[in-house]
């Protein structure tokens, strides 16, 4: 048995504690915040008309194949712990000349809604581009999201065949690839936005994220009863009843190592290092390399930052009509991801976009609002924080509020003025997200979009890295995926 200490109890933390923990490992979490979870956080606020609850991280669950394989990996049933709810449509897109577009899971009728919405020629190319997606994804599940990179030497065995590397075309750009498959530009403007998942520009960003949309159409996108959050809670419990001991308000302020082997860590106001065998990070790993176990090499390979998330949580009286998911497009998308961010070589700093995409998410769930009222996520892309050109200092007075108002303006612009409707309005810019988790500068992907992240081991023996900002990329079935890659490499005790 060896003695594991895991760093942060978010998704990717909790999941390794538990897999590790059902493997015989005497496993200890470190939390410096008050709760665990992590990105995928909460808020409730309590009214006159009742209590409002909202996700203030993730709406969206895809591939929920990975969350019942680590519970059935731990020795529990998903649906013992969690209510899974079918999104139809998953997401409703509402682009500048007034169209819509709902997506589902079903490829065959999301492609007859694309017929009805923008002719049949519109329905034909997005089959083409869905036939190339496939393959991309099918390349990925098997030969990337399940298995270490560790570098680019990791993927030179893989024998990929001919078709898959054409299918992932290195090299090309996403917003390439839509521009090869789709004449229609509300189409190419709904592929864009899948760059955005991994935190990320479509003119940069690689083709072979076309597996995301893959992945989401195909798989479906699911909501969770009582909120997303609900994922911590199982999480949490899970390592409980597999003896995991959760420390939260505990920081971590540095990973002890010698000899090139990992020795333990050590925690704010404790005198004494914690002793460990095994050290898995669940911090982003510009942390690690930077602070906790300064490793200038690694810091140095260290790709963009990913984009941050500019958030209104908005208690609404009455209801709105509004489908679960809802996207509210510009005019001028490429302006958006210019404002965000920015061109610091040209001498353009990263600003707020002045007419965003707007990202909506009204769950029909009483659990989260009161009778008659709604509870409304509204997420749209930001610049990460700080006080460099590539940055917007979210915290400088008045920055919020303004672009709060600019948004709730901006929503009005394209038909949903819920202005008159208000019971409240948080706020929570990159500056919160990194304030209440680490995050650094409040980012939501760590670093941007490539295929090769950060990998899962660290530089000193029985160091590991996992989460969002490592391989193999972020948002919550990927990280745990990685949780997945950390607990098969590290072994049964
Ligand atoms: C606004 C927003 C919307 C999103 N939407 C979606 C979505 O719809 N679908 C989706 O799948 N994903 C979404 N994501 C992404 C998803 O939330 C993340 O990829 C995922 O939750 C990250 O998990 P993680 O394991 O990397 O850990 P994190 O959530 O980054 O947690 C790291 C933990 O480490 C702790 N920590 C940091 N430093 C220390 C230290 N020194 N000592 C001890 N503890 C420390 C932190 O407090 C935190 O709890 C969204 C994220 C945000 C912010």
């Amino acid at each position: 048995m060896s003695r594991v200490v895991v760093i942060g109890a978010g998704v990717g933390g909790l999941a390794t504690a538990a897999r590790l923990a059902a493997a015989g490992h005497e496993v200890t979490v470190y939390e410096r915040s008050d709760v665990v979870g992590g990105k995928l956080g909460r808020y409730a606020r309590s009214t006159p008309v009742g209590e409002f609850a909202f996700d203030t991280g993730p709406s969206l669950l895809t591939l929920p194949q990975v969350f019942a394989e680590l519970f059935e990996a731990t020795g529990a049933k998903l649906d013992e712990y969690l209510d899974l709810v079918p999104l139809d449509p998953i997401v409703r897109h509402r682009f500048a000349d007034g169209s819509t577009l709902d997506s589902c899971a079903d490829p065959a009728v999301f492609a007859e809604r694309i017929g009805t919405a923008f002719g049949p020629a519109a329905a034909d190319d997005w089959q083409r581009l869905w036939r190339r997606a496939g393959r991309v994804w099918d390349a990925s599940w098997r030969d990337i999201l399940h298995r270490r990179i560790d570098s680019p030497l990791s993927l030179a065995p893989l024998a990929w065949r001919l078709g898959d590397l054409a299918a992932i075309a290195p090299g090309r750009t996403l917003r390439g690839l839509g521009r090869r498959y789709l004449r229609d530009p509300r189409l190419r403007t709904l592929l864009d936005r899948y760059a955005t998942y991994t935190g990320a520009d479509p003119r940069r960003a690689p083709a072979a994220l076309v597996a995301i949309p893959y992945a989401e159409l195909t798989f479906g996108g699911w909501y969770l009863r009582g909120g997303l959050g609900t994922l911590a809670d199982a999480l949490l419990s899970r390592c409980l009843d597999l003896g995991v001991v959760v420390q939260t308000g505990a920081a971590v302020t540095a990973i002890d190592a010698a000899g090139g082997r990992v020795q333990g860590v050590r925690l704010a106001g404790a005198a004494a290092p914690v002793r460990a065998d095994v050290v898995v990070a669940n911090v982003d790993a510009l942390t690690v390399y930077r602070d906790l176990l300064p490793s200038p090499a690694r810091l140095a390979r260290l790709a963009d930052r990913s984009l941050g998330g500019f958030v209104l949580l908005l208690g609404v009286r009455g209801p709105s009509g509004l489908a679960h998911h809802n996207v509210f497009f510009p005019q001028d998308y490429d302006a958006e991801f210019d404002a965000v961010f920015g061109a610091p070589g040209r001498g353009r700093p990263a600003r707020p976009a002045a007419d965003p995409t707007v990202f909506v998410t009204v769950a029909d769930d009483p659990l989260v609002r009161p009778a008659g009222h709604e509870s409304w996520f509204v997420l749209v892309n930001a610049a990460r924080q700080g006080t460099s050109t590539g940055a917007v200092d979210w915290r400088r007075p008045g920055v919020a509020q303004a672009y709060a108002d600019r948004i709730l303006a901006v929503l009005a612009e394209r038909g949903v003025d819920v202005r008159d409707r208000l019971v409240f309005s948080e706020v929570r810019t990159p500056a919160d997200l990194a304030g209440a988790t680490g995050a650094p500068g409040g980012t939501i992907y760590g670093t941007a979009g490539g295929l090769l992240r950060p990998p899962n081991r660290g530089p000193a023996q029985g160091l590991f890295l996992v989460g969002g900002s490592t391989h193999p990329g972020g948002g919550l079935p990927m990280v745990t995926l990685s949780a997945q890659i950390v607990a098969n490499t590290i072994g049964p005790a």
